[in-house]
């Protein structure tokens, strides 16, 4: 991420909402990809430029910090217009599940952004868009009308179990699962690895380095995932792949490694914007990346021992991992410059 700074120069956080220097309210344009001070409403109608304004699910739930175009659908910021369901919002905790759903999807969106992905909203572009489901099932909210929703991909949509953005609830699961790292903004960047599957899925240059290197996406997922759960990860997959789950299926190994790849870029990206590295690792070749990314990770590592917390990177990205990362780096490249069908549906930023 990024550093970001008030008009009136002092330092602001992608979920700042007020400047607490100047005390202005304060909104990201994704536009501009800055921070701008929100206009009163008064103002703002007065205003014949047509400004930018709050993005209603800033103004009316308080989970939002984006600016919307002042004709914008709904009155909705470039996000939330990716929203096809929200939580109910009748019950108690879900307006501070809904935004931590939400800081989690932005961050997505922007780094998304920033390495050029291709991003529709299916709302627009119902063949090739993306749209988000946050729901809930029966362990969140006995009321709710299903005992139990997957969190996952399927045709377009991403589904996230509302349960996640709940930190007491994702902990249980975490330990059921066995899992060393397991968080909402993961969960995001997993899903979107599926996605972005279906991006370059009819490129058969690239499906077929991705066979070679992930093996074939069509194997009975069903029954993959079926014996994952009942018979644990493939004996040895810390030689293959960066996680246990990504040994269940060769779709959810590119999906790990998409969502990791987004991990490093994010990071990479923060600690050069802190004046962290020597230079800004996240444009250099793909090798130099991830020698850095390997150093970096051990420090920080090392930080959050010394603050008494668990690793922030319990992972090891060995030469096999870092090969599928480079491959992602690859299609990241190819989405970036391709398209052209697909750009001129998306929102002009
Ligand atoms: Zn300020
Ligand atoms: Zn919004
Ligand atoms: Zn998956």
């Amino acid at each position: 991420m990024i550093r970001f700074f008030c008009p009136c120069g002092a330092e602001l956080f992608f979920e700042s909402e007020f400047c607490g220097a100047c005390k202005s309210p304060v909104a990201y344009n994704p536009e501009a990809m800055r921070f701008e001070i929100v206009q009163p409403p008064d103002e703002t109608a007065a205003n014949t430029t047509k400004t930018a304004v709050l993005c209603r699910n800033g103004v009316d739930f308080n989970v939002c910090n984006w600016l919307a175009d002042h004709d914008a659908p709904h009155g909705l910021c470039f996000s939330c217009q990716f929203n096809r369901t929200i939580p109910n919002l009748g019950r108690d905790k879900n307006i501070q599940r809904w935004h931590t759903m939400e800081k989690s999807k932005r961050r997505l969106l922007f780094s998304l952004q920033s390495l050029g992905i291709p991003l529709a909203n299916g709302w627009r572009d119902p063949q090739g868009g993306l749209l988000f489901d946050f729901l809930e099932d029966a362990r969140s909210n006995p009321m709710a009308e299903s005992p139990f929703v997957t969190t996952g991909y399927l045709d377009g949509v991403v589904t996230i179990n509302v349960l996640e953005a709940d930190p007491a609830l994702r902990f249980a699961e975490q330990q059921a699962s066995n899992q060393e790292y397991r968080t909402v903004l993961g969960h995001f960047r997993h899903e979107s690895g599926h996605h972005a599957y279906q991006l370059f899925a009819h490129d058969n240059e690239l499906i077929s380095s991705f066979a070679e290197l992930f093996g074939d996406a069509h194997r009975d997922y069903g029954l993959a995932l079926q014996s994952f759960h009942t018979m644990g990860p493939r004996d040895g997959w810390e030689q293959h792949h960066i996680t246990a789950y990504a040994s269940a299926h060769p779709s959810e190994d590119w999906a790990e490694t998409w969502g990791h790849y987004l991990h490093i870029h994010d990071t990479l990206e923060t600690a050069a914007s802190f004046g962290l590295l020597e230079s800004d690792s996240t444009r250099p070749d793909f090798a130099t990346k991830i020698h850095t990314w390997r150093r970096l990770s051990v420090g920080f590592n090392e930080l959050n021992r010394s603050m008494g917390l668990d690793d922030a990177y319990p992972f090891i990205v060995n030469s096999a991992v870092a090969a599928k990362l480079a491959f992602v780096d690859h299609v990241i490249g190819a989405l970036r410059n391709s398209s052209p069908d697909l750009a001129t549906a998306l929102p002009p930023f």
